[in-house]
């Protein structure tokens, strides 16, 4: 090799030499070269590298940040979850009793954590005076009285009515010494105050607050739909208790009068008593004289003592016939007393009813005759009744003659007879001048006559009627008439069946 750069060199070295240092320094330059591209790639890759790193770095402190997020979200949602199973725990409570006790005894320590506060007091108005209802968390009890009283000179629950629902973070001027409270006194760090009203009423307020932590998102919703729920509650409480009392007032005025009724009953039957005490005592006293005045008068008018002018005569036979109605007239009075006082005897048989009306027709036929009426019987064959023959007759002789008296001549006269179930109903029915609406409510009243013409030119004496009624009323039947001025009459009444 040498040789051969001999004969290209020759024997100058120096030549020689440079071009070793030449090649030397071209292959130096190419291995600096190669290094570089080498330090270069390398350096891109470190470049690369850093980045990537840099760019995992940064994910791994997204991952992180989100991570916190996360659990903080996750943390508040638990809260929100938590309240709002809270919040339905005590409306549930709040819609299922009518018992402010109750409703308030739902709100709890632990109800009112789970809500999300630490605080939490409840004022309710009565009877236009703010009291304290619920108190829970609060520090300051002995200053609450205090607290109170500047409420109410500062109006508090009118103004809060306007503003319906404000929080430490924004509050107007006019609730600044409520602000300060809380926050100087009592050391909330956050609270919010609302207005329980019904629909135009302001029933109190609800404050709730925490004393080491800002409210979560949501609170302002839980706070409202909580005052929401207690107005509610209080309201139907109060309707509740409105129509419970006034229940109660007039299930006590019922009782009240029931009982004056008995007293005024007790009374009235106790008069009744008396009443017919003195009637059967003054008959009884009347009829013995009168018994002797009709005898002497009876003799008298037979001229047993002597023949007499026939001016006493005539005078003579009236005070007969007065005292013959006098007599009738006591022993009326006598029975109806006797039916009253339950003193008359009342001889239940079986009898056949057809016949006994059938008596009574002939019996009162003359007068049926003497006037041309009819008298038209629609009845079953066979009808038999458990009843006191004399009593029942003594009914259908007086409601027939009555019939005849107040019926013009010429006219028709039923009676009627119907099975009805266990009664039997039996109608006299008559074409008369009829009985006014005012006169049918009086008629059975001892002594009641209606003012008309045919009672002003026949004698009676109001008593017929009220001893028929109490001779159906002892049978245990009823008695009733349906009338009609000018059309006619029907009494009916019934009797119990055999
Ligand atoms: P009296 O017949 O003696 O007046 P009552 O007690 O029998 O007494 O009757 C009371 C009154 O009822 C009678 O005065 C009469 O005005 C009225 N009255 C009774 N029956 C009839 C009748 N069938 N039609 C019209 N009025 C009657």
């Amino acid at each position: 090799m040498i040789g051969y750069l001999k004969a290209i060199f020759g024997t100058d070295f120096s030549l020689f030499m440079i071009f070793i240092s030449l090649i030397t320094i071209i292959a130096l330059a190419f291995f600096a070269l190669k290094k570089i591209q080498t330090i270069t790639l390398l350096e891109k890759k470190i470049t690369k590298l850093q980045n990537d790193l840099e760019a995992m770095d940064e994910q791994a402190r997204l991952i992180v940040k989100t991570d916190l997020e996360l659990s903080q979200i996750q943390e508040e949602l638990d809260r929100k979850i938590a309240s709002l199973l809270a919040l339905q725990h005590l409306s549930q409570a709040f819609s299922s009793f009518l018992d402010e006790e109750k409703i308030f005894s739902h709100i709890t320590q632990d109800t009112i954590k789970e809500l999300g506060f630490d605080l939490c007091l409840i004022l309710v108005k009565k009877n236009e005076e703010l009291t304290v209802r619920n108190s829970i968390g609060f520090k300051d009890r002995n200053r609450l009285q205090e607290l109170l009283k500047i409420m109410k000179e500062k109006d508090f629950l009118n103004l809060l009515f306007q503003e319906k629902i404000i929080s430490h973070s924004d509050f107007s001027p006019s609730f600044d010494y409520f602000f300060q409270y809380f926050r100087e006194r009592v050391k909330l760090k956050s609270f919010t105050v609302s207005c329980i009203q019904s629909k135009d009423d302001v029933l109190g307020a609800l404050i709730l607050g925490n004393y080491a932590e800002e409210f979560f998102g949501g609170t302002r919703e839980i706070v409202e739909i909580l005052s929401t729920q207690l107005a509610q509650a209080l309201e139907n409480i109060r309707l509740f208790e409105k129509l419970y009392n006034s229940q109660k007032e007039l299930e006590d005025k019922i009782t009240g009068r029931t009982q004056d009724l008995r007293v005024a009953l007790d009374e009235i039957k106790e008069i009744s008593r008396l009443k017919s005490e003195f009637v059967s005592a003054v008959s009884h006293e009347l009829r013995t004289p009168l018994t002797s005045v009709k005898g002497y008068a009876s003799l008298l008018v037979q001229e047993k003592f002597g023949k007499l002018p026939d001016q006493i005569k005539l005078r003579l036979e009236r005070i007969n016939q007065q005292a013959d109605s006098m007599v009738n007239m006591i022993n009326d009075l006598l029975d109806i007393a006797r039916i009253e006082s339950g003193r008359m005897k009342i001889d239940i048989q079986i009898i056949d009813l057809v016949d006994l009306i059938k008596r009574v027709g002939d019996f009162l036929f003359p007068q049926m005759k003497e006037k041309s009426l009819e008298l038209v019987l629609s009845m079953p064959s066979d009808v038999s009744i458990g009843a006191d023959k004399k009593l029942i007759e003594r009914v259908l002789t007086n409601l027939l003659s009555n019939a005849i008296k107040f019926t013009p001549k010429g006219k028709k006269i039923e009676i009627n007879v119907s099975d009805e179930k266990d009664l039997i109903k039996i109608s006299v029915k008559d074409e008369g001048i009829g009985i006014s609406e005012a006169d049918v409510k009086n008629i059975f009243k001892e002594f009641y006559r209606v003012d008309n013409p045919v009672n002003k030119e026949v004698k009676g004496t109001g008593l017929g009627l009220s001893l028929v009624q109490n001779i159906i009323k002892a049978h245990k039947g009823t008695i009733w008439v349906e009338s009609k001025i000018g059309e006619g009459s029907s009494f009916i009444f019934t009797l119990p069946k055999a």
